[in-house]
């Protein structure tokens, strides 16, 4: 989404909200979601740009719906991703360095941001999630979840003394 400051410069308005969804205007900025991730649909955006006596801020927040599965237990989990987003606008030409992370460039009046938010959306993604903190996730020999209870392998057990020292005897070789 290309947003139009031109109003916001001449100082007719001192904010401009804006609302839209993420890559929907076809252009090529859209989320390709990490392994084992699918997005629900793309991220629902929604801002302000404000000026303050010629100093203009972006402050946004963009919601993203994600199916996925429990990196311990792999039951499917879904869930909202939000990311709050907010840079410092500069005009085009005035800064040293235009990949400093706390701006976002604007060009004659006008301010395209998805660039910059698909990167920082899928940069701040979580790579891991689980159903709950909790999560017992599967036994890595029967692969029973247990979440529902011990399965019937094998524990660890205690080792027997005789058998410890020999053991001992054969590390120590
Ligand atoms: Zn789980
Ligand atoms: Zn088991």
């Amino acid at each position: 989404m290309v947003l139009d400051l031109t109003s916001l410069i001449s100082g007719k308005v001192n904010s401009l909200d804006f609302e839209y969804d993420l890559g929907n205007d076809g252009d090529e900025n859209v989320l390709i979601p990490p392994d084992d991730v699918s997005f629900a649909s793309t991220a629902h955006v929604k801002g302000t740009v404000v000026n303050n006596a010629g100093y203009m801020t972006l402050e946004l927040t963009a919601e993203l719906c994600y199916t996925t599965h429990c990196a311990r237990c792999l039951k499917d989990i879904s869930g909202k991703f939000i990311l709050k987003f907010n840079r410092t606008v500069a005009n085009s030409g005035t800064l040293q360095d235009e990949d400093n992370d706390a701006y976002v460039i604007m060009k004659n009046g006008k301010l395209d941001i998805d660039r910059e938010l698909v990167e920082e959306l899928l940069l701040e993604f979580p790579s891991r999630f689980l159903c709950e903190e909790e999560c017992a996730g599967l036994c890595p020999k029967c692969g029973k979840d247990l979440n529902f209870g011990p399965c019937d392998c094998p524990k660890k057990k205690e080792i027997d003394p005789r058998l410890a020292i020999l053991q001992k005897l054969l590390e120590n070789d």
